[in-house]
C-alpha cells in the first residue's frame, strides 16, 4: 500500500475544531487506500510560549532542558490528534520522536538526524493504524531528547517520508501554498504552482520561513514530492518537485533575512590557506557563515567578507581575530543593522539581465548595496536593514511577480501523485542510503570544471546606488550572460567588482568598458581609476545540497586546495553550490583533490 505523510503546522492544530479537521483529512487518506503517516507540530504559539516561560527564569537555559521543554508542545498535540481520529472511528497510535526512532547527533536546539528505525511504524502501519508522530523532535545516542531547530516538524515530515517510501507529502499550513516572497511582507505576493527543489532550497535558506530549508535537502535527495497546501480549505497548493521546463521562469521568488552581521577581514595574504585557516576555525566553532565574499587580490593582499546571524557575531569575532592575527591581516571589521534580500530561479541560467535589473531597480529607490552575491540560480544583496521591506517590495514587483497569472488556485484536493521529474528507483535509493553516513550528512553530488569562463574585475568604482545598475545594463545589453558576480565591501567610497562571463565574449565586455568609464567618471567627478579583465581562469563548482547550512563543506574545500598549493581568486557560496575561480592551469589539481576529498569517482553520478 502507498504511504501518505500529512504534516501539520501550529496554526492548523490551534483549536479542537482544527485538530478535528486535520483528523478528517487522514482519515480521508485512510479510507482512500493510503497508509497514512501524520506528523504534527505544537499547537498556535506553543513553542514561542515555552521559549518565552524558560526566559522568564534563566538568561542562558541549557541547550539539554530547553529541548526537554520544547518537545513537550508535540507530545501534546499527538495525543489530542489521536484522540480526535479515534472518534472518527479509525486506529490511531500517537508515537513521540524516541518511539519512531528518530535518532539525531548531540547538538541540542538543532539537532540533524542521524537515522530514522522504520520497523516500528511499518508494523504499527500492518496493523492499520494511522501513525501520528510528534515533529521536530528526536533521541541522541544516549537517550536525551533533542530539537531540530525551529520550524523542524517539516524536516521530520519529510524524513519520515524519505524512509518509508512515501508517495507524497503534505504539508498542511496556513497560507495557499508557496508564495512569490513571504505575503505578510510583500502584500502583491502570489502563490506558486511548482517550484523546484533548489529553488525552494535557496529561498527557504534565505528567509522563506514557510518551509525549513533542511526539509527541501532531504526532500531533494531522496526525490520525495511535497505538496504544500493550505489546511483551511481544499486548494491544492503548491508542487515542489524536480526542475522541469516549465520551471524556468526568470525569476520565482524574493526572500529576506533580517539580523544579518557582516564581517570583514582586510588586508591578508593572497595565497594557498588563508580561507583554509579562517573556515576551519569558523566550522570548528560550529558558526554559519553565508555571502563569503573574496574578491581579486590587489597588491597581493586579500580582502575578504562574509556574514553571521548577528547572534552569533561575538563568538564569531573572537574566532576571526584570532585567525586574522595568524594570517598577519591588517583588521577585522564588523557591522550589525543589514539585511540580506535575494532573488531566485531556475531562469537565471539561461537569461541574461537579471543582475542588471535587479541593480536598476534597487538604484532607482536609492537603496545601497554593501555586498552581493550570486550562484547560478540566485542574487542576494546586502543592504540596510531599514530598507529590507521596501527593497522585497519593489523587487518583487519590478520583476513583475504580482503579475504572474497562476491558475491553480481553488483546485480539488484530490492526493494525486505529482509528475516528479526525476523520480529514483528504490535500488537508487537505497543505494544513496547505503551511501551516507547519515541521513543528514553532507552530500556533495559533483564538482564542476568550466574552462569557457573569463573574468572581468572593474576595481575603483564609486560606491553609489545606480553604479551596479550601469555596469551590468552595458552587459546585459551586449547579451553577455554574466555568472559568478563578487561585490566586496567599499572601501573608501570606492567598490570593486568582478563577474564571469563566458570568455567568447570577453572582446564584447571589453568593448563596453571606456563607455562606462566615462560616465562613471562622471558620477565620481573623479576618473574611475583602473578596469582590468583576465582570461586564465577556470570556474570551479561544488555542488550539492544544504552546502551553507553544514558549515564543514567550505572548510574542506578550502583545505583541501589549500594543501594542494591552489589559490582562490574569488569566491561565491549559495545553499546549492560554492563557486570559485582559480589559475585556468590549475583545473585539473583543484578537481583531484575535490574529488578525492569528497568521495566523488570519476564517473559519479549520485
Ligand atoms: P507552520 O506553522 O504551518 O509550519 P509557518 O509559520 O512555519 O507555518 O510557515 C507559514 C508562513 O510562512 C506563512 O504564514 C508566511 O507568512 C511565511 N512565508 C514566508 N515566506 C513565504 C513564501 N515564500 N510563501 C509562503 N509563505 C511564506
Ligand atoms: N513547534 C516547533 C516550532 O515552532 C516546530 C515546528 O512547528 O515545525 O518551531
Ligand atoms: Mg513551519
Amino acid at each position: 500500500m502507498s504511504v501518505i505523510v500529512q504534516k501539520f503546522g501550529g496554526t492548523s492544530v490551534a483549536s479542537p475544531e482544527k485538530i478535528r479537521r486535520a483528523a478528517e483529512r487522514a482519515v480521508a487518506a485512510r479510507r482512500d487506500g493510503y497508509d497514512v503517516v501524520m506528523v504534527v507540530s505544537a499547537r498556535g504559539q506553543k513553542t514561542d510560549e515555552l521559549v518565552e516561560l524558560a526566559s522568564a527564569i534563566t538568561a542562558t537555559p541549557r541547550p539539554r532542558e530547553m529541548d526537554m521543554l520544547l518537545a513537550t508542545g508535540e507530545q501534546e498535540s499527538v495525543a489530542l490528534m489521536a484522540m480526535a481520529v479515534h472518534e472518527l472511528g479509525e486506529d490511531a497510535i500517537s508515537l513521540t520522536g524516541a518511539q519512531i526512532g528518530v535518532l539525531t547527533d548531540e547538538s541540542h536546539t538543532r539537532a540533524r538526524i542521524v537515522s530514522i528505525s522504520t520497523d516500528r511504524m511499518k508494523e504499527l502501519l500492518g496493523q492499520g493504524h494511522i501513525l501520528i508522530a510528534a515533529g521536530f523532535q528526536g533521541v541522541d545516542s544516549r537517550m536525551n531528547i533533542t530539537t531540530l531547530g525551529r520550524g523542524g516538524s517539516d524536516t521530520t515530515a519529510t524524513a519520515l517520508a524519505a524512509v518509508l517510501d512515501a508517495e507524497l507529502c503534505e504539508i498542511y499550513t496556513d497560507v495557499e501554498g508557496v508564495f512569490t516572497s513571504d505575503p505578510r511582507m510583500v502584500a502583491t505576493a502570489r502563490k506558486v504552482e511548482r517550484i523546484s527543489y533548489d529553488e525552494m532550497l535557496e529561498l527557504a535558506s534565505l528567509g522563506a520561513g514557510v518551509m525549513h530549508s533542511r526539509s527541501i535537502e532531504f526532500a531533494k535527495k531522496y526525490s520525495v514530492p511535497l505538496r504544500v497546501r493550505p489546511s483551511f480549505s481544499d486548494a491544492a497548493g503548491s508542487l515542489i518537485a524536480a526542475e522541469t521546463a516549465e520551471c524556468s521562469s526568470m525569476v520565482t521568488g524574493v526572500a529576506a533575512v533580517r539580523g544579518e552581521a557582516l564581517i570583514r577581514v582586510a588586508g591578508a595574504a593572497d595565497q594557498p590557506g588563508v580561507m583554509s585557516d579562517l573556515f576551519t576555525a569558523l566550522s570548528g566553532a560550529r558558526i554559519p557563515v553565508d555571502m563569503v565574499v573574496q574578491n581579486v587580490a590587489r597588491e597581493g593582499a586579500a580582502n575578504i567578507s562574509f556574514t553571521v546571524a548577528e547572534g552569533d557575531l561575538s563568538a564569531a569575532l573572537k574566532v576571526v581575530r584570532a585567525a586574522a592575527e595568524r594570517l598577519g591581516a591588517d583588521e577585522v571589521i564588523s557591522r550589525t543593522g543589514l539585511s540580506k534580500v535575494s532573488v531566485v530561479g531556475e531562469g537565471m541560467k539561461t537569461h541574461s539581465g537579471v543582475a542588471s535589473r535587479l541593480f536598476a531597480i534597487l538604484a532607482e529607490n536609492g537603496i545601497s548595496v554593501e555586498v552581493v552575491t550570486t550562484s547560478e540560480i540566485r542574487i542576494s544583496v546586502l543592504i540596510a536593514q531599514d530598507q529590507c521591506d521596501r527593497a522585497a517590495n519593489v523587487i518583487h514587483d519590478g520583476f513583475g511577480l504580482n503579475l504572474t497569472s497562476d491558475s491553480s488556485t481553488g483546485d480539488s484536493g484530490t492526493q494525486a501523485a505529482p509528475a516528479s521529474g526525476s523520480e529514483l528507483t528504490i535500488e537508487q535509493v537505497a543505494e544513496i542510503v547505503a551511501g551516507l553516513e547519515s541521513m543528514e550528512s553532507i552530500l556533495v553530488s559533483d564538482i564542476g570544471v568550466d574552462l569557457s569562463q573569463s573574468r572581468l574585475t572593474l576595481t575603483g568604482i564609486p560606491d553609489r546606488p545606480g553604479v551596479a545598475a550601469q555596469i551590468f545594463s552595458a552587459l546585459a545589453e551586449q547579451e553577455i550572460l554574466v555568472d559568478l558576480i563578487v561585490q566586496n565591501v567599499p572601501q573608501q567610497g570606492l567598490a570593486n567588482v568582478s563577474c564571469t562571463i563566458p570568455r567568447d565574449l570577453l572582446e564584447a565586455a571589453r568593448s563596453v568598458i571606456p563607455g562606462l568609464q566615462e560616465s562613471l567618471g562622471k558620477m565620481n567627478n573623479a576618473p574611475v581609476q583602473l578596469t582590468t579583465s583576465d582570461d586564465n581562469i577556470c570556474k570551479l563548482t561544488i555542488s550539492g545540497i544544504g552546502l551553507r547550512s553544514h558549515t564543514d563543506v567550505c572548510r574542506r574545500v578550502f583545505e583541501s586546495l589549500a594543501t594542494a598549493g591552489v589559490n582562490v581568486s574569488m569566491v561565491g557560496t549559495s545553499e546549492v553550490k560554492i563557486s570559485i575561480t582559480i589559475d585556468e592551469a590549475e583545473a585539473d589539481r583543484a578537481v583531484n583533490v575535490l574529488r578525492t576529498e569528497f568521495g566523488l569517482a570519476d564517473n559519479d553520478e549520485c
